[in-house]
Order: structure tokens, then sequence, then C-alpha cells
């Protein structure tokens, strides 16, 4: 069993100045796999203070030292491969292969990622009557949610010291353990003291204390929507800047040229992948009402190709991270069979799998977008087929939600892939499955978010920009 009890402050793994802790629970075993410290304000106010000292000379390293650094924290990362894919499906329960090939690989490609966008990057650019500089925000306060606990945590950090910022990082309390192995990491390439700090801890201790601190002066928020407005209320106290990353309701808008079985794979992807546990999972799925039989049937046979079970095995989805969260998504099921038609799945658990928080991989139909199950983030594995009849009908469904964060496509005619990829108001879309460009822009359109992560966009969050008029050349 895994008991750390320590945070990770200015260079040091060091003793909570409180006495409460937590326990860490496998999600498909149900067993206890660690013990971690829940901190205290003081804890915080102890990292916030060690960000600080490391602020003036962090601000002022080169671009080729950060550039370096990053390359290094990926090597570092990289040898820590078969530990970091160890206890991801530990802690969260995603399968083994998926550890791998996209928590895993998140992770490592950010880091990368900020090193290659830094060779390009220009902390000084001059105009005609100005220079325009900038500089480093200060001190950031990252919090982090338990989905991707390699990939949120290494986008903002990545983008953080690309940028010369010093960070506090609370993640969060069910997936602790991939964030604590990322200070041995740091600490391996060579890390100056205090540039990076970890407390563990609650939400309502620790993550309010960083967004209220006087001293942090950005905070990065992945998470919930109701979270991201506590966030945004503190940060309003001292004028912090903030960035949130919040919930979804994608669409994926299926054409009517689409290839049947190839749409409803994709489909499946999206409830299947992470358990459906996905910010930008598409779980509104919009089928012409001519090809609606088609599409239902191909949903359930592709289903069959990702059974839901140990996350130990190949070629399965796992379970949901925790007790609340497959109460929360029952819920959901619950209300779903009461406003829809069910399709496949349902309520409890799948047979054979008791222990562990397994849910049934559930598909409602005849949904209208105007039922909760279209309206609300579920998080888990539960898809919506809605169906229309004209492309302009299917763009007004697409935007008729609260959320913008992700918008996918699936067809052939290239002018109406254009025309859906450009009405859907949200921050990425996705043209017939197109692989993922770690330097584009990543964020929310209305209530999905405020700012960008990744790429030269993700570092600008952490910079100001300053204008000098008159400067002697
Ligand atoms: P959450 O409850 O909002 O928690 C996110 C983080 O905020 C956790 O570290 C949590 O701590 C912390 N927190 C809780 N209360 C807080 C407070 N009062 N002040 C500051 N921090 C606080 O979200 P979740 O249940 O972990 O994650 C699921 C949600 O995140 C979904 O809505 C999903 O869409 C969203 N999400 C969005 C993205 C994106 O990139 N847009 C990515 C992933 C997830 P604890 O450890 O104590 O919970
Ligand atoms: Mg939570």
């Amino acid at each position: 069993m895994r008991s750390d009890l320590k945070h990770y402050i200015n260079g040091e793994w060091i003793e909570s100045t409180g006495s409460e802790t937590t326990e860490v629970i496998n999600p498909a075993t149900e067993e206890i796999i660690g013990r971690i410290s829940l901190g205290t304000e003081a804890d915080l106010d102890k990292a916030v203070q060690a960000a600080r000292a490391a602020f003036p000379s962090f601000s002022q390293t080169t671009k080729q030292y950060r550039i370096e650094l990053l390359e290094k924290i990926a090597d570092e990362y990289a040898k820590r491969k078969d530990d970091l894919i160890k206890v991801i499906t530990e802690e969260l329960g995603a399968p083994l292969s998926l550890s791998e090939k996209v928590h895993y690989s998140m992770g490592y490609h950010h880091f990368k990622q900020a090193a290659e966008e830094l060779k390009n990057f220009s902390f000084i650019e001059k105009r005609d009557k100005s220079t325009i500089m900038k500089q480093t925000i200060g001190v950031s306060g990252l919090i982090t949610p338990w989905n991707f606990p390699t990939n949120q945590t290494s986008t903002k950090i990545a983008s953080a010291f690309a940028a010369g910022s010093p960070v506090v990082l609370k993640p969060a309390e069910v997936t602790p353990y991939a964030a604590m192995m990322l200070a041995d990491i740091f600490e391996a390439a060579g890390l100056p003291k205090g540039a990076f700090n970890l407390v563990n801890g609650s939400g309502e201790v620790v993550g309010n204390a960083i967004s209220s601190h006087p001293d942090i002066d950005f905070v990065s928020f992945t998470g919930s929507g109701a979270v991201g407005q506590k966030v945004m209320e503190n940060a309003a106290k001292t004028i912090k800047k903030v960035a949130l990353e919040l919930g979804g309701k994608s669409p994926l808008v299926v054409l009517e040229d689409a290839d049947i079985n190839k749409a409803a794979k994709t489909a499946v992807s999206h409830i299947s992948m992470n358990t459906g546990q996905v910010c930008t999972a598409a779980t509104r799925i919009l089928v012409p009402n001519a090809i609606k039989k088609q599409f239902e049937e191909a949903v359930k046979e592709n289903l069959a190709d990702f059974p839901v079970g140990d996350p130990q095995k190949e070629n399965v989805s796992g379970p949901l991270v925790s007790q609340k969260q497959w109460d929360t998504v029952q819920g959901y099921i619950e209300k779903g069979m009461n406003e829809a038609t069910l399709l496949v799945g349902g309520t409890g658990k799948p047979d054979g799998l008791d222990k562990g928080y397994f849910t049934k991989q559930t598909v409602f139909t005849d949904v209208k977008n105007d039922m909760v199950i279209a309206q609300e983030e579920i998080f888990g594995p539960v898809m919506s087929i809605i169906t229309y009849d004209t492309i302009d009908e299917a763009i007004e469904i697409a935007n008729d939600t609260v959320y913008g964060l992700a918008g996918y496509v699936v067809g052939e005619d290239p002018e109406t892939l254009q025309k859906v990829a450009a009405s859907i108001q949200a921050g990425q879309i996705t043209v017939n499955n197109a692989k993922t460009d770690y330097s584009a822009p990543f964020g929310g359109f209305k209530q999905s978010g405020i700012g960008r992560e990744w790429g030269d966009f993700g570092i600008e969050e952490y910079l100001e920009p300053k204008a000098v008029m008159g400067m002697p050349s």
C-alpha cells in the first residue's frame, strides 16, 4: 500500500501541518491503495511562499534554458513510463492500454510540445512606435480533476514552465499519485527548488486557499462548472486572472453520406474511452432521420467490441472512478429511462462485475435536445441519439446547449463538413476522426470555460504583455 502523507514544497517532501488523511481507492477492486494527507491552509501558504521565492530567478531564466529543461523533463517522464501507466490504472481504473496510449502519452507530448513552441516563441516584439514585452504573470495556482491525471497537470505545468512561472498544484483527491510522481520527475530533470510545489487535499480547503491567496497571480482550473464559478468568485477579490476548463455536452454530427458503421464506431468510442469520463466526449449523436434505424443497429454491434471489464485486461472499458461518480451516472440513466427510449444498457452493474464501480454502457434513442440527458453533462458511458432532417436543424441542435467545448462531424461532402465545422460554437472541432494536434489551442466557448491551454496559446496564458514606448535601441 502506498503511503505518502507528505506535500512537495520547495524541492522537498515535507510533513503536513495537519493530521487529517484520506484513503485512495482502486475503482476496479474497491481496495484501498494508499493514503494521502489532507493539506491545510498553512501547508498551501508555505507552498506559495516557496513559489514566490523562486519567482525572481525562475522568471528570468533564458528561453534556451527553459527549452532544455522541458526536454529533460520529457526524458525523465519517459523513463518513468511503466510506473506512470501502472499508477494511472490503479487510481483511475483506466485500462492499461489507455493509460499508455492516451494518459501517459498526452503528458509526454505536452512537455515536448512546450519545448517546440518555445523555439519559435518571441518574448519581445518590436513595433513601429513601441516594444512589446511578454513577461511572466507571476506565481500560478493549478487545480486539476481526476479524469486525466497526467494530461491536465502536464499541460498546465509545461506552459507555466515555458513562461517561467513557478506553480502550486492541488491534484484531485481521488487520483493524487500520478501527480505526485511528477515531483520526482522534475527533481530528476534539475528543476530549481520552489518552481514546482504540490499540496494534496480537498477542494474546499486547499483549492479554496489557492483561488483566494493574495500571492497567487493566476489560477488555472479544470473541473466542473459549479466549482469553476467559486474559483472565479474568490479570484475576483484580488482581481486574479483565471483560466477555466469546464464541462461539455459535445455533439457528433453524422452526415447523411457518412459510412454508417464507421460513424457508429466513432460514437461508441466516445462513451467507451475513459468510460465516458472525458470533458470533450461526444454524448449527443445527431443522426439523419433517414438512417436512424441502421445507425442504431450499427451502434449495438460496435458496442460489443468494447466490453466493460477488468482494466488489467486488453480491449475493455473500465469502471467509473468512484462510488460518487457511479451514483451520479446511475441517477442520469434512471432519468433517461423516464424520458427517452433505452436502446442498450440501463441501471445497475454489468453481469459478473459486482465489485468495482462498473456501470453498463448505455444508449438512449428518440432523445429530444431539451431532455435532461441531452442538456446535462453525465460524465459516464451514456449516449443520446437525436435525429434531424436538415443540416441547418442539426447545427441548431448542436448549438442548443450552454456548453461549447468540442464538436465532431463525420461524412463525405467537403462543403457540408466545412459548414458544420465553422458553425458549431465550440473551441475544438474534429472532422472525420482527425488526429490530435498538440500545437492547437484547447478550451471552451460559452460555459465550457475561459482561456486556452496547449501549444503557444497555452503559454500566452502565463504571460502578461507589457508595452514600452520610447525604448532606446
Ligand atoms: P470538480 O469537483 O470541479 O473538481 C475539480 C478540482 O477542483 C478537484 O481538484 C477538486 O478537489 C477541486 N475543488 C473542489 N471544490 C473546490 C473549491 N471550492 N475551490 C477550489 N477547488 C475545488 O470536478 P471533478 O468532479 O473532479 O471532475 C469532473 C468535472 O470536470 C466534469 O464536469 C468535467 O467536465 C470537468 N472537466 C473538464 C475538463 C476540461 O478540460 N474542460 C477536463 C476534465 C474534467 P477534490 O479533489 O476535493 O474534488
Ligand atoms: Mg470532485
